[in-house]
């Protein structure tokens, strides 16, 4: 995995060359298209500040970003400057994040993980219509119940059937046994086509499914399936802090990857990554979208330019190597928070590569939960599990305060 870092003023003049490339509402004959500059009452262009500001002119330009530029050569080409930087990010993501070979994939800069997720199984629900005749009853999305609740979400827009897989208690991994049967009675019912939801890191807990154990299983009994990775919040952390893992396009059984810029990247919101094989999106082809050359393959429809051109600028000041760093340093620092919690025999769940740690709510009050804003499981009278994720505002000295307090109850242990 690599990819090079830029210096600042070298991701500044790529993003300006790219800027000039595109169509300039300001000094060109655009009277076509129902998009312009920002409004300038608000966004005066003339600051002073913006020639040092790329993301800002960016903004300012208001590039449309619609439609998918990985593949054909219809594009819209008024923002094709732009797009070329989008182009290069979705390459970072696929070739080297998840080990794809060159020019087998497509992806775009959706609005978050749950376009991106729905973007998947609108993909597959549609492929199997098509290439199988199959009525919606018939094709069923697998995932586990501790699933982000987008997945829920695609299901009813889609009409599809859901089958949700029981998880351990402890390790939060998938109940293989309960894999095993609900299949069995899906097939028995008259469900002929699967839609698996894997997650590389949950939003609660930070687990990461085994993919292999279930792959594994469902090769074993030959059904239909197509499965789609739920990276959106472990997309830039787990590829990173774990380099010997089946979640990457060597592996033949996964098609599609979702990846937040707006959690572990500290990107603006709005900025999910949708990541799938070549020859995919074409089954969400809405070709309705007459005005729009080159067709629209998205949910979204318009989107942000600036969106994508600012997730391409932080990958880029990074570089692979800084950006690993990093991501070592929030895994060191949630180890030393797990090393506290064995000492005082504390009840928690996290994966060692990830930078979540969920506490059993036995272990604390809902007091000391709320003065440091951790995260209920439920918002009901009483949680399960409470959790600290260590993003990178999460200082070494609020973490020792908030230890402090939580070994101090421990002495009044409250149940
Ligand atoms: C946050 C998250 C999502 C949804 O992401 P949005 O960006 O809020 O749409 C989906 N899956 C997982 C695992 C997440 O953590």
């Amino acid at each position: 995995m690599f990819w090079e870092k830029y210096s600042y003023s070298q991701i500044k003049s790529k993003v300006f060359e790219s800027l000039s490339k595109n169509t300039n509402y300001r000094t060109e004959n655009i009277i076509g298209i129902p998009g312009t500059f920002l409004d300038t009452d608000i966004f005066y262009d003339d600051a002073p500040f913006l020639k040092d500001a790329p993301f800002l002119s960016t903004l300012i330009a208001n590039p449309n970003h619609i439609g998918v530029h990985t593949f054909g050569d219809e594009h819209e080409d008024f923002f094709a400057g732009t797009q070329e930087l989008e182009k290069d990010l979705i390459k970072i993501c696929a070739e080297e994040i998840f080990s794809a070979e060159p020019n087998t994939y497509d992806g775009y800069v959706a609005s978050g993980g749950t376009e991106a997720n729905i973007e998947a199984l609108w993909i597959y629900r549609n492929y199997y219509k098509k290439e199988y005749s199959a009525s919606v009853n018939e094709i069923a999305v697998v995932y586990s119940a501790d699933t982000h609740y987008s997945i829920p979400k695609g299901i009813d827009l889609l009409n599809l059937k859901s089958i949700e897989l029981d998880v351990h208690p402890v390790s939060r991994e998938i109940v293989i046994k309960d894999l095993e049967q609900k299949i069995e009675r899906a097939l028995a019912k008259g469900i002929k086509y699967f839609i698996i939801n894997m997650n590389m890191s949950t939003t609660m807990f930070g687990s990461v499914d085994d993919i292999d154990k279930v792959t594994s299983f469902l090769n074993l009994v030959h059904i239909n399936y197509k499965l789609h990775v739920d990276g959106a919040y472990g997309g830039f952390i787990y590829p990173f802090t774990n380099r010997q893992n089946s979640y990457n396009f060597k592996n033949k059984d996964i098609s599609s990857f979702s990846i937040d810029g707006h959690k572990m990247l500290q990107a603006p919101y709005g900025t999910g990554i949708f990541l799938a094989r070549k020859d995919l999106l074409q089954y969400v082809c809405t070709n309705e979208a007459g005005y729009v050359k080159g067709k629209d393959f998205t949910l979204c429809g318009s989107r942000s330019g600036a969106n994508a051109v600012c997730v391409w600028m932080i990958l880029r000041i990074h570089g692979s190597e800084g950006w690993n760093v990093k991501m070592r340093q929030l895994v060191d620092l949630t180890s030393s928070i797990c090393e506290k919690l064995n000492q005082w025999n504390i009840h928690y769940f996290r994966h060692p590569d990830l930078n979540i740690v969920t506490i059993d709510a036995n272990y604390m009050s809902r007091d000391l939960a709320d003065k440091y804003h951790l995260v209920p499981d439920n918002h009901n009278e009483k949680p399960n599990w409470y959790k600290i994720v260590v993003m990178p505002h999460v200082k070494q000295g609020i973490i020792d305060n908030f230890m402090t307090e939580l070994e101090n109850e421990q002495h009044k242990r409250f149940k």
